[in-house]
């Protein structure tokens, strides 16, 4: 299972009515790309310690760069070399477009991580000819490309050539075509020499029919056939990526010396064991601890977590994000963690899938201080973890709102004219301005801290009974628990929102981004792969044909523009309580049957024609549809070798940034 929330359409390009901040939020767009800044209000009032911890947890945070690179393509990170080389020693014209275009490229490159975009999953390729990527090569220092023993510059080029511009080289980062052996159509780095069969029967053969607190298998390690029998090369410490995890961990061990508590220093010296042994019985104990830590301010993720890109839903990818708690902010998912049994017992799902007692949800509101691997630079807004359904059941899950983000895309996102581009009713315009910024973190709030908490697997029922298809029906079983609960009128008695008139704004922006706007991240003739999109569209397809007879959600054409109206709120609120039960059924009996027809008839195929109205529309207004942050940094004033401060400085040029973290925290 994998539990992390991303932006949604109307999050990363929306108009509200927050107000104006002066700070230069937006640094560069390229591509289908804006980079933004965050700012870290509050660092300055932490104490001495906690801004030590702040700083070594970053640091360690930054160390892991290299391990996503290599665990999205085996080859990924020879070429960020070989382009980072490019970038800071070619020696001809920098100013004519061609090189503008490779810059375009390589910016592309470190977004993603690698050459699959990081959405699409789909290869992208550079806008300039092969020969003249042979120039940049030439004419740039060759002691600074990674050739291997005996090749020459010639043979070096070639293969960096064909790697990156051969169409047919690694099309798919993480394939979910279900006609294909999604292992073997997956450049992703997670297995060698093996098919999608034998990873399935290697799977099976590591679960212990009746464990009822199973270590999640093959969460940290690459699965390989070597000489015709199946290994696991597993990431830690004197393993695989053991270079880098090693100063991750040095990293670790500064923290724990500056930890605010005894339980802080536990959970970090338990990470710090897991990294050496790679044990993923330490990895749980770890898990327990961080999760019954509510006392500390700072906080932390760093592991190998979340499963969205791996086929079979197994491999961890590498992440850190490194924060404090916004305590002000945090009074509101407080409230809602204190009513966590009364949303259980409310919820429209069956009985039986229901928790009897709902423990330890515990969610917050946090600053952001520090991304690194998988959340770097492109960023989720919420998070809840631990992933282990188990842990989760026993022991609660932590749930977070990374607010500090949300507000840059808020403030980046103003006035760019998507509401009058794609909302009907000047009413619901207005709506959406006075209440779109509080209803989506409301909702944020809701999916991460109450949704993936909620129900419960009957028994006997495996984890991961719903393969390929569990992120996208968890994400829209989280999604449709928030939606539900929105429209209830316990949210203005809690004072969670003002009227529902808010909420109505959350189910019109929903609406109209899973049935439309989403579709402009989508290029022509492409169907949908990302697990978020998959559940958006899912939601509001099936709810558009659920409610077709009374007119609940209406199409509206008008001089040639489609919309998407809501016209009854409340009914619409019925239909997402009667698919929240069915998707909470699918999830409780693992009914993988059920869940792969709805996904594949309603979250995967696009509308041709709404697809290309919508991308024609959106060009017109020239908004990048994703955007991803650059990190702050910190900064130690010391005087006779000791720390008397750490400084916060915002750095605006993102070239300079990833080519420092290429040369500064490149381990492997
Ligand atoms: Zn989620």
């Amino acid at each position: 299972m994998s539990n992390k929330l991303y932006a949604s359409y109307d999050q990363e390009v929306n108009e509200n009515g927050s107000e104006k901040n002066d700070f230069a939020f937006k640094v560069d767009q390229f591509g289908d790309i804006k980079i933004m800044r965050y700012q870290v209000p509050g660092f300055e009032d932490l104490s001495l310690n906690q801004k030590k911890l702040v700083y070594y947890l970053s640091q360690a945070a930054r160390c892991g760069r290299d391990i996503i690179f290599d665990q999205n393509m085996k080859h990924n990170l020879d070429i960020r070399k070989s382009l980072d080389n490019i970038v800071e020693t070619y020696q001809g014209d920098r100013q004519n477009d061609d090189f503008n275009s490779f810059m375009v490229y390589v910016k592309r490159f470190w977004f993603s991580n690698g050459f699959h975009h990081h959405y699409s999953s789909d290869k992208f390729f550079p806008e300039v000819s092969e020969e003249y990527f042979k120039e940049l090569i030439k004419n740039s220092d060759k002691a600074g490309f990674p050739l291997s023993k005996d090749e020459d510059l010639d043979e070096f080029s070639n293969t960096l050539i064909k790697l990156i511009f051969d169409k047919d080289y690694y099309p798919k980062g993480t394939s979910q075509d279900s006609e294909s052996d999604i292992v073997k159509a997956s450049a992703v780095n997670f297995y060698e020499n093996v098919t999608k069969e034998e990873v399935e029967q290697y799977n099976k053969s590591q679960q212990h029919g009746n464990d009822e607190t199973p270590v999640s298998h093959g969460l940290n390690s690459k699965l390989v056939k070597e000489n015709g029998t199946l290994q696991e090369w597993v990431y830690k410490i004197g393993g695989l990526y053991g270079p880098a995890i090693k100063e991750i961990v040095k990293w670790l061990e500064k923290a724990s010396g500056v930890a605010e508590n005894q339980n802080q220093k536990n959970l970090i010296e338990k990470l710090i064991a897991f990294y050496k042994t790679g044990d993923l019985k330490t990895w749980d104990e770890y898990n327990i601890l961080w999760v019954n830590d509510l006392q500390s301010h700072v906080d932390f993720i760093n592991g190998f977590i979340e499963t969205y890109s791996d086929p079979m839903g197994l491999k961890g990818t590498w992440e850190s994000v490194v924060n404090f708690k916004n305590v002000e902010a945090t009074k509101r998912t407080e409230i809602i963690a204190e009513n966590a049994q009364w949303f259980e017992d409310y919820s429209p799902v069956d009985q039986r899938f229901k928790k009897d007692k709902v423990t330890g949800v515990s969610a917050k509101v946090i600053t952001v201080a520090q991304l690194g691997g998988d959340c770097y630079p492109s960023s989720p807004i919420g998070i809840n973890l631990p992933n282990a359904d188990w842990i989760r059941k026993e022991y609660g899950s932590k749930s977070v709102t990374m607010e500090n983000i949300t507000y840059a895309y808020d403030q980046v996102s103003k006035g760019n004219g998507m509401l009058e581009e794609f909302v009907y009713h000047e009413e619901d315009r207005r709506l959406s301005r006075q209440y779109g910024t509080l209803a989506g973190n409301l909702h944020t709030d809701l999916h991460e801290c109450l949704g993936h908490g909620s129900g419960q697997l009957l028994e006997g029922t495996s984890s991961d009974a719903l393969e390929n298809y569990a992120s996208p029906l968890e994400e829209a079983r989280a999604d449709l628990f928030a939606l539900y609960f929105m429209m209830d009128d316990k949210m203005p008695e809690l004072g969670l929102l003002p009227n529902l008139d808010a909420a109505k704004a959350a189910y019109n922006s929903y609406i109209r981004n899973g049935l439309m706007t989403q579709l402009t991240r989508i290029e022509p003739g492409k169907n949908i792969e990302q697990a978020h999109m998959r559940n958006r569209q899912l939601i509001a397809k099936w709810a558009f044909e659920k409610g077709q007879q009374e007119n609940v959600i209406e199409q509206i054409v008008d001089n040639g523009k489609t919309y998407f109206v809501v016209n009854d709120h409340k009914k619409l609120q019925e239909i997402f309580g009667e698919l929240l039960a069915e998707i909470q059924r699918i999830k409780s009996e693992g009914d993988y049957e059920a869940g792969k027809n709805l996904i594949e008839k309603y979250a995967v195929k696009v509308d041709p024609e709404i697809h290309k109205e919508a991308l024609m529309r959106f060009k017109k207004l020239n908004i990048a549809p994703y955007g991803g942050f650059m990190n702050p940094d910190f900064k130690l004033k010391e005087e006779n070798g000791e720390i008397k401060d750490v400084e916060v400085t915002y750095p605006s040029d993102y070239t300079q940034q990833m080519l420092h973290y290429g040369k500064e925290y490149s381990f492997l």
